[in-house]
């Protein structure tokens, strides 16, 4: 499975070491006297190697990472966009990565600002009232919602509205947050042109409901068309509804939600407003409410004052809901942001929207008699989700084997069955950020390999064929993980 390169364990040479440290000049404790006999193992096999060693070896590890600034990578619902090395810069200016957040306000002015206008910029790009960038991750802001709308409705002495609706389609961690925050949920199917269904909306909605969570586009690509309608609905029932707006790179410059009736939705910077994401790095799920939620945002916020025009963080806000991050969140993510939006301008931003959905519907066209498209709509938005189906009819090959292929021909798969309610899904986002040429390879690929599915399908289902790791039993990796490098071989003496 694994290259017989002799990785960090197997260079490891008894006494060879990375960096020469001068004599030590304070008074020195050992190890025991610091951390405790206990806690110390006489037996810990760290390699001993070179700096040349180490440097060799992260860096090959590091070619075995598939990234944006590898190759195209399509996968649905992730907004893999390429990030300007602009916001790296700016994130990186010693005035913003450099600060310390216990410094005092006078002398953060133009982070507060900048922290400020990104505020602003986003209510206005989402037509709402105010925003908060605390949260770390998409889910983050979407618990943080749940928890103002709980407190509205407290507030409002509403204490038994209890019910948070949400669409079969919807992302797992939608019904993971309302349930975190100690709603019940109750799940509605969608209807066969894959949006809401609105009989079943109105049989779900009544005295106890909350709020309703929709993403809008939806996860299978397409557009609520009636969301003013769904909103109505839910509004007239007494509850609040929330957007998941992690695909809001659909509608940049095109549509706002706001104007469309929801009253709170999350923005996922690192998707649509860029940040490199998909490793599990620092995130940033930007709430924008409503007026009648501003009360609720958590603490602090930051404030400017009219007089002076002082920036500062205003902890004095007593219906908050309180406090969700350590300081004011992830900070250079807001200036990546906010470079980002400032770089674009308004018809920028517009043309990022568009071309989102140009790039989407081209591969949709070119696609859609090599594999059946999910939903028969016109259009779709800035993803298409295939189906596998036919494929796995004809002869076995899973949507699950075609991403498998496409590795080897050096493209990052789909996302894989997501939504749940597409069998055999393929979901497909190429960003605007691509271009033609790349989209057309792609593509020639994509056809390709739904030949070799008729041809040779098991080709398909033993794949990939070229990668470092070759297919493994996702079952057995799951319920026995484990993460221990074992040498092949023992080190020399
Ligand atoms: C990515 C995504 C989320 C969650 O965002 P994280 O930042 O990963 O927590 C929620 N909903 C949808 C539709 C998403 O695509």
């Amino acid at each position: 499975m694994i290259d017989h390169e002799p990785l960090i364990f197997e260079l490891s040479r008894n006494g060879r070491r990375g960096a020469n440290l001068p004599d030590c000049d304070v008074p020195q404790k050992s190890a025991a006297e610091l951390l405790g006999e206990e806690n110390l193992r006489s037996s810990l096999p760290l390699p001993e190697v070179s700096e040349l060693d180490v440097v060799r070896h992260f860096t090959r590890l590091s070619h075995r990472n598939y990234a944006i600034d590898t190759g195209f990578y399509p996968l649905g619902s992730c907004t893999m966009k390429y990030n300007p090395r602009i916001n790296e810069r700016t994130a990186a200016l010693p005035g913003f990565a450099s600060l310390h957040p216990m410094q005092p306000e006078q002398t953060a002015q133009g982070a507060l600002e900048l922290i400020y206008q990104l505020q602003q910029h986003l209510a206005d790009i989402c037509g709402m009232y105010a925003t908060t960038l605390q949260p770390s991750a998409g889910a983050h802001g979407e618990l943080l919602s749940m928890m103002m709308i709980k407190a509205y409705h407290s507030d409002r002495g509403d204490l038994q509205r209890n019910v948070v609706v949400i669409p079969d389609s919807a992302h797992g961690t939608n019904p993971a947050s309302a349930a975190s925050c100690g709603f019940k949920v109750k799940g509605i199917p969608s209807n066969d042109r894959g949006c809401t269904d609105l009989n079943a909306l109105k049989a779900a909605l009544g005295p106890d409901t909350a709020a309703l969570m929709l993403t809008n586009p939806n996860t299978v690509g397409l557009f609520e068309s009636d969301i003013v309608e769904i909103c109505q609905l839910v509004h007239d029932a007494g509850g609040l509804v929330y957007c998941d707006g992690a695909n809001m790179n659909a509608m940049l410059g095109l549509a706002r939600p706001g104007d469309m009736g929801f009253d709170v939705m999350h923005f996922n910077l690192h998707k649509t407003f860029s940040t490199p994401h998909g490793g599990g790095g620092p995130g940033c799920g930007a709430v924008s409410v409503k007026q009648r939620l501003e009360p609720y945002l958590p603490v602090p916020v930051v404030t400017r004052d009219k007089d002076t025009g002082a920036f500062s963080f205003c902890h004095d806000r007593p219906k908050s809901i309180g406090k969700i991050h350590s300081f004011y969140g992830a900070f250079l993510i807001a200036v990546r942001a906010y470079t980002y939006i400032r770089a674009l301008g308004p018809l920028g931003l517009r043309a990022v929207g568009e071309n989102a959905l140009i790039n989407a519907n081209y591969i949709r066209s070119q696609l859609q008699d090599s594999y059946d498209v999910a939903y028969k709509s016109p259009i779709c938005m800035h993803e298409v989700v295939l189906t596998a189906s036919r494929q796995k009819q004809q002869s076995g090959v899973r949507a699950l084997d075609i991403s498998k292929r496409l590795m080897d021909y050096g493209i990052h798969p789909p996302t894989n069955y997501f939504p749940l309610i597409v069998p055999e899904a393929l979901m497909i986002e190429p960003t605007e950020t691509e271009s033609k040429q790349t989209l057309d390879a792609f593509i020639e690929v994509m056809k390709r390999i739904a030949v070799e599915a008729i041809e040779c399908p098991e080709q398909l289902k033993s794949a990939p064929h070229n990668t470092p790791v070759s297919r493994l039993d996702e079952t057995l990796a799951v319920k026995s993980l484990d993460l221990r490098y074992e040498p092949l071989f023992a080190p020399e003496e």
